[in-house]
């Protein structure tokens, strides 16, 4: 479903992603695990189309991302319009959940659907309280983002990318900035949309996120991918020695 072949990318002279591999089967969840500077929220910007690769190529669905296959058979790279559209397909939530402050929970569900998707108000209404049912929070459609906690915020950026009805969803370190009393909460709706099978790419430095919702862990240092494979195995028995001393710090 998703699939990352040989990616490099460069800012200036430092290398941060270096000939980058990985798949992810439609419906399962990857995490990307690895500590700070290790390049993994390029990875998934890179995904998101919002940093440029230097080598490599990106498919999604079969489609390669960020360039079109010419009749004469060269390549064209898509122009901003055509990568806005195909950032409405891959829904991205961060650390900060940036949502809108002047706006209701309500209104920051609805407003991609009206303004982007054209959807009217009555079908964007509609689908923003079956997402908010969805993440727990259709008691809340009124208040605005400062008198949420900080889970019940993360949940609302979470039911704003699905309202786009994204094929792929990409999360980086969205439990981070959470006091731990509310992560649960958070990691309830990510099992629920592994439930429903939604493809998702998850980016964390935490050992218990990736326990806790992959199907597949990536572990990455310094760019380049060292070990990957299903979290039990991976994590308990790890084959290299640079995981074997990532992990030693959750101990
Ligand atoms: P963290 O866990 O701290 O979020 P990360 O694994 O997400 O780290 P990245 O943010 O991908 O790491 O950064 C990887 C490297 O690329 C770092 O050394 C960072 O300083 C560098 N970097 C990231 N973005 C830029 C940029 N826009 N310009 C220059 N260097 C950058
Ligand atoms: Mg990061």
């Amino acid at each position: 479903m998703i699939s990352v072949q040989s990616l490099s990318k460069s800012f200036g002279s430092h290398m941060v992603l270096k000939d980058f591999s990985f798949e992810v089967a439609q419906g399962k969840t990857a995490v990307l695990l690895g500590k700070s500077g290790s390049g993994k929220s390029t990875m998934l910007r890179c995904l998101n189309l919002l940093e440029h690769w230097d080598r490599g190529n990106i498919e999604i669905a079969g489609l390669p991302l960020g360039r079109t296959c010419k009749p004469d058979g060269q390549w064209r790279r898509w122009n901003t319009r055509e990568e806005a559209e195909a950032r409405q397909r891959i829904g991205m939530v961060f650390q900060q959940f940036n949502l809108f402050p002047h706006m209701t929970v309500l209104q920051n569900v609805m407003c991609g659907p009206k303004r982007i998707l054209g959807q009217d108000e009555t079908t964007a209404r509609k689908l923003a309280l079956e997402l908010l049912d969805q993440v727990g929070l259709v008691q809340k459609q009124s208040a605005y983002p400062s008198f949420l906690s900080g889970g019940q915020q993360q949940r609302v950026a979470i039911a704003r990318a699905l309202a786009m009805r994204p094929s792929v969803l990409l999360l980086d370190e969205i439990t981070s900035a959470l006091d731990p009393e509310l992560v649960g909460e958070v990691l309830e709706v990510i099992r629920d949309l592994k439930q429903r099978g939604l493809t998702m790419v998850c980016v964390t430095h935490e050992i218990h996120f990736a326990q806790d919702v992959a199907d597949h862990v990536i572990f990455m240092e310094e760019g380049q991918l060292v070990e990957e494979g299903r979290p039990d195995a991976l994590l308990a028995q790890p084959n290299t020695e640079r995981l074997r001393k990532f992990l030693s710090r959750f101990h």
